[in-house]
């Protein structure tokens, strides 16, 4: 059976790379009607905290990445316990798994108890610093004899558990993204699985916890790929099946360097703030190291999960393009119905206090207007307030686009509107927007200033839009008609 896991440390946001994770193993799961696992990694208590699983949590979700097994809610005043049988799904909560398992192993000879002190430690240090050997553990408590450590458990001594690295071996994995990688145990010390005060070190939980909940398909970040070789041994000795392995490469900004904060919003929350779908990030991630073989480039989720493939992980760096993201966002955003876009509009525009909801009878007039030029919901702000907020008065006097300058100028821009302006006062402009009949009322215009074609409709645009150039004028207007009572933007001819 296929189960994969994503397991995050909580100790900050959910990134780009870490959502990638997720998304890998949620789609090989998804595709391969696998088991989706979410184990939360938190034995390092001074960085780890709840309110980071919960954002992290609350970041799955918005994703839609939803997990088969894990803690069933990071919500705090919802906390629901946990689902699937092979929890907890917190390493915290799993100590006595960790410790009956280092017992295990000492019983077997695979690991023991090292009494060395703080100080003897450092001087064995030192000692291979200045043999210029590497700093690899070979203490003394390796080959004690059962009555030298009954002497120190009688004397009430702490003492760490070290796995016994065996000697001149290797350790080889067939890793689905990198091939074939292999270590010389030679080059790693008798390693800590449980430290002296009791809690159990990284990588022995991480080894503990992918064997116990029976983890077929290890998918992960490429730093951890070093990690593989205790967490091997381990596996090993415990007697479990090794899983397979694919370790994907980094994600890297496009300067290549390091993705970090410098590079503008790396974790999902932000762009979640920022306005993005979550579909557009989950095809965007996708991509991220991954394609089909095709030149396909939008995916929904469903056409992800279907066409995912481990064996289609990309070995280069990935490198992360914020434009382009923008950009599939657009087509996402874009090829939503017209409710689905309402959705998502409605709140950004009433944010902005042009709009109450996405139901707003101007708002399903503009979206055609809006969706044209969409690449974050954002813009439909943009758009809507210079639909809405562009004062008459202030077009003339500013007319500083060339279009309006060149109208201005030429005369045209104030015939019209002096002829648009006594249409307003006595009524027939308004009423020719609301039956949709601009053009009637143009031909009207055009006739009594002897204007035609683009002398005509220029200085039209400009007067009843405050823009040379945007989406049709008689939509327009009619999304001002329908707004004015709904909202307080609106200046246009008033
Ligand atoms: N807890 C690790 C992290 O957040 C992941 C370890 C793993 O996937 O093996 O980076």
């Amino acid at each position: 059976a296929i189960r994969v896991r994503f397991a995050p440390s909580p100790t900050g946001n959910l990134h780009v790379g870490g959502a990638r994770t997720a998304l890998f193993n949620w789609l090989y799961a998804r595709n391969n009607g696998g088991t989706f696992v979410v184990r939360i990694e938190d034995t390092d208590t001074a960085r780890s905290t709840r309110e980071s699983e919960q954002a992290m949590i609350r970041d799955l979700r918005w994703l839609g990445l939803d997990w088969d097994e894990g803690p069933q809610d990071g919500d705090e005043d919802n906390e629901v316990g946990v689902l699937g049988e092979k929890g907890p799904y917190r390493q915290s909560e799993r100590t006595t798994i960790y410790q009956e398992l280092a017992q295990q192993l000492i019983d077997e000879g695979h690991a023991y108890r090292c009494f060395c002190t703080n100080e003897e430690l450092e001087a064995m240090k030192a000692e291979a610093e200045e043999k210029k050997l590497p700093p690899i553990y070979r203490g003394p408590w390796a080959n004690a004899t059962e009555e030298e450590v009954q002497a120190k458990l009688d004397a009430g001594e702490t003492y760490a558990v070290r796995f016994r690295v065996p000697k001149d071996d290797r350790v080889e994995i067939d890793d689905i993204v990198r091939g074939r990688v292999g270590w010389d145990t030679n080059t790693l010390g008798d390693f800590v699985i449980l430290r002296s005060n009791g809690l159990p070190v990284y990588n022995f939980c991480v080894a503990v916890d992918d064997a116990k909940m029976e983890i077929s398909h290890v998918i992960r970040a490429e730093e951890h790929l070093p990690n593989t070789l205790r967490q091997a041994l381990v596996y090993r000795a415990l007697g479990f099946p090794m899983p397979t392995f694919a370790h994907c490469s980094l994600i890297l900004a496009p300067d290549r360097s390091k993705l970090s904060k410098r590079h503008g919003a790396t974790s999902v929350g932000q762009f979640k703030e920022l306005g993005y779908l979550p579909e557009a990030m989950n095809n965007y991630l996708a991509m991220l190291g991954w394609n089909d073989g095709t030149e396909k480039e939008i995916y929904t989720v469903e056409e992800l999960s279907e066409a995912f493939s481990l064996d289609r992980i990309t070995k280069s760096p990935a490198i992360f393009d914020l434009d382009k993201l923008k950009w599939m966002n657009g087509q996402h955003l874009r090829a939503l119905d017209d409710s689905a876009l309402a959705d998502v509009l409605g709140p950004v525009l009433s944010s902005k206090g042009l709009a109450s909801s996405g139901s707003d009878e101007h708002v399903v007039v503009a979206l055609p207007l809006l969706r044209e030029k969409l690449e974050l919901a954002e813009d439909a702000t943009d758009e809507m307030s210079a639909m809405l907020g562009y004062s008459f008065e202030d077009t003339i006097a500013n007319a500083s686009d060339k279009n309006c300058q060149k109208e201005l100028e030429s005369g045209g821009l104030k015939k019209v509107a002096d002829a648009m302006l006594a249409r307003h006062a006595d009524g027939s402009l308004g009423a020719a927007i609301s039956e949709g009949n601009l053009k009637g009322l143009l031909k009207d215009v055009g006739k009594e200033l002897e204007l035609k074609g683009k002398g005509l409709f220029m200085p039209t645009r400009i007067v009843l839009t405050g823009r040379s150039s945007g989406p049709d004028v008689g939509e327009q207007l009619r999304v001002v008609s329908l707004a004015e009572g709904a909202v307080d933007v609106c200046v246009g001819l008033d």
